[in-house]
């Protein structure tokens, strides 16, 4: 039976009501509260059995036919809400909005707050080391602008991007985002991929937020961006029903404040998951996440993905690292303290959006109890934090939550005694009818005489007097005692007093449970007004823990400070790849990296497997950490600010569409060589080998004489055509190096040690034996290479005119070099030893 095939009007006054909140949600699966269950009528009810795995029921509701139906007991609803939104679906949560004991009509409901996959605020949903992200996306035409928050933590933010579909791409996929807000005019291409292809939940939605929350974006002039803020709002606090006084105001995101990665790079680089199995474990952010709290993992996370441009920003990181690791005493105390403390930025998230309970209260008691031990350690490390020590709240807490509450919060056990005399009265008569009990039954026994007699309570039939089979008989009419309750060897009754008694202490059960609820939610009103300031708490402790965490890394892996330049130079000495450092079973083989400024790029070469790929990652890796704040695996490190890295190592996913492995290498090529500025640092591992041999090598070696006359960034390329290793006589900022392996009757290791100048063998037999081919194919393999390589000595003398053809656009260069050298020679003005010394360079420059 479907649900707009029905006249409402057949329907009981319930399913009117239903139809009426239904018509509002038709997108969502509207969980409809009756009594202890939510109900999920028609195609809801179907799509929740089948994704539930419930069975599908049906409900009287004054039709010939039952209406399909689902139900879930109302105190177990998480995991199946959960269970759906990772589903993808969103969920609408419709509560009874009053006592139905205070009703005499039907109860009024209504939807109380919807859950997406963008939303959830207190669930095991949330991982705790990522932000869950949910965002707007508005197309300006020549501008994207993104508009994401996190409402378990309240942060918003807004960026704006250039109008190009791989950039945007890249972006949401770097911040996780889960779900996307869109207007009617996004491109359907967009919409697709975004779905389809990064499983990430899209909706359309409209844009008219009226006045409301404007404190989170007046401080935003431009229109585009404040637009885009009331877009997700919109949908937020309009469509989803939430709270939303937890948030801060929005903070812009200007790109270039930021070391610019793209997706390709944060993945090849394994940051935060790593190639193959998409784990945490083994990525960067699992070796260096030493924090004691999840707001200091989620800080360090988002240092890592947004490594600074600022120096005195970096260097302010460093100094705190430094102090840390002089002042190693007062780190672990912090650190300590900073284990006791909890989520603070989601519980407040909770307070605004969420179910908070008294257990969630009495974690935030907890973390609050450190804090005045926090701030007489940061005035010990001379930190600059301010921090506020929320004695205030803190007093609150104390006296008011019971130490051990239940998860709900309908149900009594929050508040302690001494917090509020009405409650501590209520109290004292339930317990008097505890006492009561043992006196009532002891007065009872002696006035009847029944030995066995017993008093208790059970929550379906109350209070009883049980009295076995065998002495039923000795109840004496005259007691008026009523029967209420036969069992197969005792009866239970209820007599005038009892039943008078029992009034009394349920009444107070009641009102306990009623007062102690009201109790809670005045707290919670408290500790609303204190979310803000909250929050900063919140930020200064994750910073704290951040960088504490820095400074455990600096010290168990021997990481070293960074000394930061603006000439262009790169020293590395002994650097390491500090991930396969800590997980490979052998030892790391440390390597330099040294560029001065007339050095541009180094040409690595050497057999698969020997390291070249590593030693790339090994020096994005160092300037990634340097630039977020850390100190870096090596035992010098000087190093310039990058403002851009690309990489193309390895396998590559296509973000855009399904293009050739080839095509997508050479769109990560041309994004590199049209985006990279002379600060930027480019990592080419094998570039052109997608293609036959003279077609990827003629790319490769135009594209190293394109970086290094047009681009002049630091650049990393690997290569097998070793024919390209001559560039280096005739480009100046080109350097060769090798990666060693040793050859020794035919068995070959790998030594792992950049060494200056070229290797001109491949080893790719030998790495085909190491693999555990048969070895009647590699003696062939053997053979066919010893024919090519008599072939190719045959052909050397014509090969060596080909050279003078691939390298003449670097004669002209040289002239242009000579030419410009000369005009600004001026002879009149120079002394005999200027121009002797001219004479020198002049003959140097025609040598090159
Ligand atoms: P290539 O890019 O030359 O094919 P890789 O960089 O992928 O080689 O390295 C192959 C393996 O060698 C890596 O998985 C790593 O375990 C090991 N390796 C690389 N560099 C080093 C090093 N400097 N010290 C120790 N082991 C290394």
């Amino acid at each position: 039976m479907k649900r707009n095939e029905v006249n409402k009007n057949d329907l009981s006054p319930m399913m009117q009501q239903y139809m009426d909140i239904k018509d509002q949600y038709p997108n969502e699966l509207v969980f409809y509260r009756v009594g202890d269950f939510y109900e999920l009528f028609f195609e809801d009810g179907e799509t929740a059995s089948r994704e539930l795995e419930l069975t599908l029921t049906g409900k009287n509701a004054g039709l010939s036919e039952r209406v399909p139906m689902c139900g879930v007991p109302f105190h177990s609803v998480t995991p199946y809400i959960e269970k759906l939104v990772t589903k993808g679906f969103k969920v609408a949560i419709c509560e009874q909005l009053e006592n139905p004991k205070d009703t005499k009509s039907m109860v009024k409901r209504g939807v109380t707050q919807v859950i997406s996959k963008g939303t959830v605020v207190d669930s095991d949903l949330l991982s705790i080391h990522d932000n869950h992200y949910i965002a707007s996306l508005m197309d300006y035409n020549f501008l994207y602008v993104l508009c994401y928050a996190d409402i378990s933590t309240g942060s918003i933010f807004v960026i704006g991007l250039p109008h190009i579909k791989e950039k945007l791409i890249s972006e949401i996929l770097n911040l996780g985002i889960l779900e996307i807000i869109l207007q009617d005019n996004t491109d359907l291409e967009l919409i697709g991929l975004l779905k389809g292809a990064y499983g990430i939940d899209v909706s359309i939605e409209e844009n008219k937020l009226e006045d409301q929350y404007q404190n989170l974006y007046e401080n935003l002039s431009d229109e585009h961006f404040k637009n885009s803020v009331k877009h997700l709002l919109y949908y937020l606090v309009i469509r989803e029903l939430k709270d939303l006084s937890h948030m801060k105001p929005v903070e812009i995101v200007y790109p270039d404040d930021y070391l610019e990665m793209d997706v390709h790079t944060v993945r090849n680089l394994e940051l935060i998951e790593t190639l193959r199995l998409k784990e945490r474990n083994f990525s960067l952010i699992w070796l260096l996440d030493k924090c004691k709290t999840s707001m200091g993992s989620r800080k360090l996370k988002n240092w890592l993905m947004n490594p600074l441009k600022k120096k005195e920003l970096i260097e302010n990181r460093y100094n705190k690292i430094d102090i840390f690791n002089n002042e190693f005493i007062i780190k672990d105390r912090l650190r300590n303290a900073l284990y006791e403390v909890y989520d603070i930025e989601r519980i407040c998230g909770k307070v605004a959006c969420g179910n908070l309970n008294a257990r969630d209260l009495l974690q935030l008691k907890n973390s609050l109890k450190v804090l005045p031990e926090i701030k007489e350690m940061i005035h010990e490390l001379k930190f600059d934090y301010t921090i506020n020590t929320h004695n205030k709240l803190y007093e609150l807490l104390e006296q008011a939550i019971y130490e051990n509450p239940p998860i709900t919060i309908k149900e009594g056990y929050l508040i302690k005694e001494g917090y509020n005399k009405e409650l501590d009265e209520l109290k004292e008569i339930r317990k008097g009818g505890k006492n009561f009990i043992a006196d009532f039954e002891a007065k009872l026994k002696a006035s009847t005489g029944i030995k066995t007699l017993k008093v208790g309570y059970n929550k379906v039939f109350g209070y009883y007097i049980e009295i076995s089979k065998g002495q039923v008989k000795e109840v004496n009419k005259d007691l008026h005692w009523e029967r209420r309750q036969t069992l197969t060897n005792c009866e239970r009754y209820i007599s005038p007093e009892l039943k008078e008694k029992e009034a009394m202490i349920l009444n107070a059960e009641e009102k306990i449970i009623d007062l102690e609820y009201n109790l809670f939610l005045e707290i919670k009103a408290i500790m609303k007004e204190n979310l803000l300031e909250l929050k900063d708490t919140a930020e200064i402790l994750s910073e704290l823990d951040a960088l504490s965490s820095l400074s455990v890394c600096s010290e168990e892996y021997h990481f070293v400070r960074p000394t930061l330049n603006t000439e262009h130079i790169i020293e590395i000495k002994n650097g390491r790849h500090p991930v396969v450092e800590k997980v490979s079973n052998l030892e790391y083989v440390s390597n330099d990296c040294i560029m001065d400024p007339s050095i541009n790029t180094l040409l690595i070469t050497g057999p698969n497997m020997s390291g070249k790929s590593t030693y790339m990652r090994q020096l994005a890796i160092i300037i990634i950490l340097a630039q977020m704040g850390s100190f870096v695996p090596a035992e010098v490190a000087n190093l310039p600010i990058i403002d851009k890295i690309f990489t193309r190592i390895g396998a590559s996913d296509d973000l855009v569409s399904g293009e050739s492995t080839f095509m997508v290498e050479m769109k990560e090529a041309k994004n590199a060589i049209c985006g990279a500025t002379c600060d930027s640092l480019i990592l080419f591992d094998e570039l052109g080998r997608g293609t036959a041999t003279y077609d990827g090598m003629s790319l490769a070696q135009s594209i190293l004489e394109y970086i290094s006359k047009n681009i002049k960034c630091k650049t990393l390329f690997s290569t097998h055509y070793h024919e390209l290793t001559s560039l280096e006589h005739k480009i100046s900022s080109i350097k060769n190096v090798h990666v060693s392996a040793h050859e020794e009757n035919g068995t070959i290791t790998f030594l792992h040690k950049i060494k200056n100048g070229a290797i001109d063998k491949s080893y790719g037999i030998h790495v085909a034996k190491l693999a555990g081919m048969p070895t009647e194919l590699l003696s062939r393999a053997d053979e066919i290479l010893n024919y090519y390589e008599s072939e190719s000595k045959n052909k050397q003398k014509k090969g060596s005119e080909d050279n003078i053809q691939l390298t003449m656009a670097f004669e002209e260069e040289k002239k242009d070099n000579l030419k410009e050298k000369l005009e600004k020679i001026d002879p009149l003005r120079l002394t005999p030893i200027e121009a002797l010394n001219i004479l020198y360079e002049l003959k140097e420059l025609s040598i090159k």
